[in-house]
């Protein structure tokens, strides 16, 4: 499998090469795990699979549909305001970006952002060559650890991620740990989101799920908790992951994950807004081209 152009000093700090060593740090507790998501830093965008370091630390992947919140969700997690965005720069959308974390220098996880999905204008070809390289990743990703999968309450779980749900299930009944995160929780009210909840519990076959805003910090720090214990599990899984085949599926074995579905209108506050205005009202802008 061919690498990136990450350097040898990048790799150098990920456990399991030589001059790597894990700090012993206490659990349950959200300064501990939002420091250590503080630490986030870009390591490389990987345009196909094969150009995917291989790794030894657990991944997280962060999915969903295009504008669903995950550059915020990132960004709000990590703390830092461009990081994700970084996904969203020329030659790194439609690709999976790495960022690692650890303290001290010592790399412990890796989190990947998957370019959104099911955004209309991104012509038919780019979509099937991306339903490919997004199949075999959940698939086959080796150290895949876990699953988040962001989901406008307001729009539900559509066809698409009900797709990528069936394409993870074999993996999450072989240990695969899977969050759905409601975002944008600030713009429903107590019914709603207790609604919303309940008809995504069911819809994801009764798997987590979570209320999450950037705008008020709902869920931050649980997810970020979530996050800090499926990279450091009390007692390492006795066997890995099953689906580690070298070969990609073949093309025709795949499920179609961005298959003919429009993107629908949204109407949300602009990022920057967000983040320097909390409580700004709702402006229409087109989705982001990803
Ligand atoms: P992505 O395409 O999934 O990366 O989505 P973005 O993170 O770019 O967010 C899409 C839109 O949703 C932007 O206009 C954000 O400002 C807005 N947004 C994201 N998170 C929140 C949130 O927690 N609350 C509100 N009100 N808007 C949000």
């Amino acid at each position: 499998m061919t690498t990136t152009s990450t350097t040898s000093a990048d790799m150098a700090s990920i456990p399991g090469s030589p001059n790597s060593e894990a700090p012993k740090i206490p659990r349950r507790n959200p300064k501990i795990s939002m420091g250590w998501l503080h630490t986030a830093k870009f390591l490389t965008t990987a345009p196909e699979l094969k150009h995917l370091p291989r790794l030894e630390v657990p991944e997280i992947a962060f999915v969903g549909r295009s504008n669903a919140g995950k550059s915020t969700c990132i960004n709000t997690l990590t703390q830092q305001h461009r990081l994700a965005y970084a996904s969203k720069t020329p030659g790194r959308t439609q690709s999976i970006n790495l960022f690692t974390l650890g303290k001290q220098g010592v790399t412990d996880a890796v989190l990947a952002d998957l370019p959104g999905y099911g955004y209309a204008a991104v012509p038919k070809e780019a979509k099937y060559r991306w339903q490919q390289v997004m199949g075999n990743y959940l698939m086959t990703r080796d150290n895949l650890t876990a699953v988040v999968l962001l989901c406008d309450p307001r729009l539900g779980l559509t066809e698409l991620d009900e797709i990528l749900l069936d394409v993870i299930r074999p993996r999450v009944e072989d240990g695969l740990k899977f969050l759905v995160l409601l975002t944008k929780s600030d713009k429903l009210n107590k019914t709603e989101a207790a609604k919303a909840l309940q008809i995504v519990k069911l819809q994801a076959g009764g798997g987590d799920v979570k209320l999450f805003s950037a705008l008020k910090k709902q869920g931050v720090e649980e997810v970020a908790q979530h996050l800090w214990d499926w990279a450091h599990p009390l007692v390492k899984p006795a066997k890995k992951p099953k689906a580690v085949s070298e070969t990609p599926p073949a093309e025709d074995e795949l499920p179609e994950i961005m298959e003919g579905e429009d993107m629908d209108a949204d109407a949300d506050a602009d990022v920057g807004a967000i983040q320097s205005a909390p409580d700004t009202q709702a402006t229409s802008r087109p989705p982001e081209t990803n």
